[in-house]
């Protein structure tokens, strides 16, 4: 079993949108292959697969959970985490202030997102700056030269490479002193680790 994000649903008739990171699949790739890359990269018309969903429409999965105060939206996310913070921006309401930094392998990845809410998109590409396959957030430098003051009462929300999300959310609750209750991290996947590696250590 691994977990995906439903980045679109529709009725009649009944259909979803899965976006997965392929890795490891192709040749000579320097990352394992997982089951779900695998099944992925080889998905042909008329294959099963069984899933487990949210029953309501309220997706409390993605834990975007901003307080009724909050000024600005802060959201950072990698490949895996790009339909779940796509679906986040594009639900923000007119008004909403938003900057958000999307970590993506591939200029190809980058993708236009729409929404009503005021929202700054800075696309990262890793393989055009020599990224190391995601093990460091290249958009830490940048954050740290973002101003973003306590008037701004910001919520933050992060989720990908585990390793990455800790340094952010340790960037935004121990050097930016935002507190800890307005920070939403998420490890999505984390080097080295299976899916359920991952979860039989909590
Ligand atoms: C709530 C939630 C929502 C998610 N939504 C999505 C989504 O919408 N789209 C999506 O693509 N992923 C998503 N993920 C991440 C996805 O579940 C993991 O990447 C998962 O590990 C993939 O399973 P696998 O069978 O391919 O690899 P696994 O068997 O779990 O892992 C095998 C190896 O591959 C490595 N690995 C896993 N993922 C990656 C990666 N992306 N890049 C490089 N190496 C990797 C692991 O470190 C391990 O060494 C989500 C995760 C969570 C918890």
């Amino acid at each position: 079993m691994r977990s995906y994000t439903l980045r679109a649903l529709r009725r009649d008739p009944d259909e979803i949108d899965i976006d997965f990171a392929l890795h490891g699949v192709e040749p000579g790739a320097s990352v394992q292959a997982g089951p779900a890359s695998r099944w992925a990269a080889r998905a042909a018309a008329g294959d099963r697969v069984l899933l487990l969903g949210p029953a309501v429409a309220d997706n409390r999965a993605i834990r975007f959970r901003p307080p009724e105060d909050t000024g600005l939206v802060i959201v950072w996310g990698d490949e895996t985490a790009v339909p779940a913070a796509s679906a986040i921006v594009e639900s923000l309401p007119a008004g909403t202030r938003a900057r958000v930094w999307l970590e993506v392998p591939h200029a190809g990845d980058i993708q236009d997102l729409t929404t009503e809410a005021d929202v700054e998109i800075t696309w990262l590409v890793r393989e055009e700056k020599g990224g190391d396959e995601g093990s460091s957030p290249m958009a830490l430098d940048l954050l740290r030269d973002t101003l973003i003051t306590a008037a701004d009462r910001p919520y933050v929300w992060l989720a990908g490479e585990s390793g990455c999300v800790k340094r952010l959310r340790r960037h935004f609750v121990r050097e930016r002193d935002i507190d800890r209750r307005r920070v939403t991290f998420v490890g999505y996947w984390r080097h080295g680790v299976s899916e359920e590696e991952l979860r039989t250590e909590g």
